[in-house]
């Protein structure tokens, strides 16, 4: 497990798990509840978290989550793997973006 996010908005936080799920990344928010604990508790220590389930899909997470620098056309690596705009590597072979 690692956490790969934390954020006070919870739609935010479900909204991010599921465009991980849409990359067949398994997450599970933690801390829903203590949202509504806030003002009795540290806002810090209230933010709902995203964890990812298996340490290996980090990296890949972490490019999912990015923010985008720009939208643009799905760029096609030299091993042939088609990615979409926010990536800067190729998850599959690793390979930078070229350009
Ligand atoms: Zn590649």
């Amino acid at each position: 497990m690692k956490r790969v996010f934390s954020s006070h908005n919870l739609q935010l936080v479900h909204h991010l798990r599921n465009l991980l799920a849409a990359e067949g990344i398994r997450a599970v928010v933690r801390n829903e509840m203590l949202s509504s604990a806030m003002g009795e508790l540290p806002p810090a220590e209230c933010q709902a978290e995203l964890w990812i389930v298996d340490v290996a899909d980090a990296w890949r997470a972490e490019e999912i989550l990015a923010p985008r620098p720009a939208d643009g056309p799905d760029w096609t690596c030299a091993c042939g793997e088609r990615s979409g705009p926010q990536f800067t590597h190729c998850w599959r072979c690793g390979a930078y973006r070229p350009g």
